[in-house]
């Protein structure tokens, strides 16, 4: 997340609905103190739903889960690259390693580089993946994540975390695709000076892919915290939050000035739908103890669900 501003939150005021749990995601705060049983089962189910179609992919998911695969991403960005602010070697070698990720499912990948003035002027990049045969007449969703991190910190909730939510999606549904949307995934560079690899995608997205464009969601800061929060277009925002409270979480809605706080950012000025995914708070945002160790694996599990579902919303005509 762009440092403007401290974090803070805004609780939604409205009465939530009773809450239907779904135990594929297992159990949120609100349900705390279930038996062990209970949580191997509800694991278990995790691992149901997330597997993707195939026998090779069910045998992988059988033995990794998706939370599992996300936190090798989390480590190699946070702990074997490190600290990566825009324009450094770091910030290249993460770019590489994300569009080798991306090139292993199968998508085809563009690295996008762009110039930038900050301090010192600089060149980074956009990791763009998308379906090697992606249909320009369907509706498209972005799904996207800032890979750089301040010169303070490894970065591993702000925006490991985030990064690793997009390649886990983009893995889940490479291997069991949902059928009537074009999906993109995006790792951004340069969101920490300012939004900028953003901004360079929507100066360049064309006019048809601005008509498509169903749905942005960005998720930035997605793994410490107590709950899980939004900010964001209408009626995706609601969906996210039913989405959340049917899991047993308590969402909340930043206030306004999170428009400007990550990558939805840029589309929701040019007038394009976005949501911001995020997790409230970190108090290590931009510190040298923002490390992988903090990072929870379930809520990555939580926040590519929630993703998925507004995916296949955004699929239907
Ligand atoms: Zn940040």
């Amino acid at each position: 997340m762009r440092n403007s501003r401290p974090p803070t939150r805004l609780i939604l005021g409205a009465s939530p609905p009773s809450p239907r749990r779904d135990p594929r995601f297992g159990p949120g705060p609100r349900s705390r103190g279930p038996g062990l049983s209970v949580l191997a089962a509800a694991s278990l189910l995790v691992l149901a739903f997330l597997a993707p179609a195939g026998a090779r992919a069910e045998t992988e998911a059988s033995e990794t889960s998706l939370g599992e695969r996300a936190m090798e991403t989390v480590r190699y960005l946070s702990e074997e690259i490190g600290v990566r602010p825009a324009g450094s070697e770091a910030d290249r070698e993460a770019a590489q390693y994300l569009a080798e990720q991306f090139a292993s499912m199968g998508y085809s990948v563009d690295v996008d580089p762009f110039r930038f003035r900050a301090r010192s002027p600089g060149t980074t990049q956009n990791v763009v993946a998308r379906y090697p045969s992606e249909d320009p007449r369907l509706p498209l969703v972005i799904v996207g994540a800032h890979y750089d991190s301040v010169p303070t910190g490894p970065g591993a909730n702000d925006n490991a975390s985030g990064t690793a939510a997009v390649i886990e999606l983009a893995r889940l549904l490479a291997a069991d695709p949902i059928p009537g949307v074009a999906v993109r995934y995006v790792a951004f560079g340069a969101e920490e000076l300012g939004l900028l690899g953003s901004q360079h995608l929507v100066d360049n997205l064309s006019l048809l892919d601005r008509a498509r464009l169903r749905l942005m969601i960005s998720m930035d800061m997605l793994s410490v915290g107590e709950q899980p929060a939004f900010h964001g277009s209408e009626p995706w925002l609601s969906h996210a939050l039913a989405r959340a409270w049917s899991q047993g979480w308590e969402p909340v809605v930043m206030p306004p000035n999170f428009a400007r706080m990550s990558d939805h950012g840029p589309f929701l000025q040019a007038g394009l739908p976005g949501i911001f995914f995020y997790w409230t708070d970190d108090p290590c945002w931009h510190l040298a103890c923002d490390v992988s160790s903090r990072v929870n694996p379930q809520a990555i599990e939580l926040m590519d669900a929630i993703a998925a579902e507004l995916i296949r919303i955004a699929a239907e005509p």
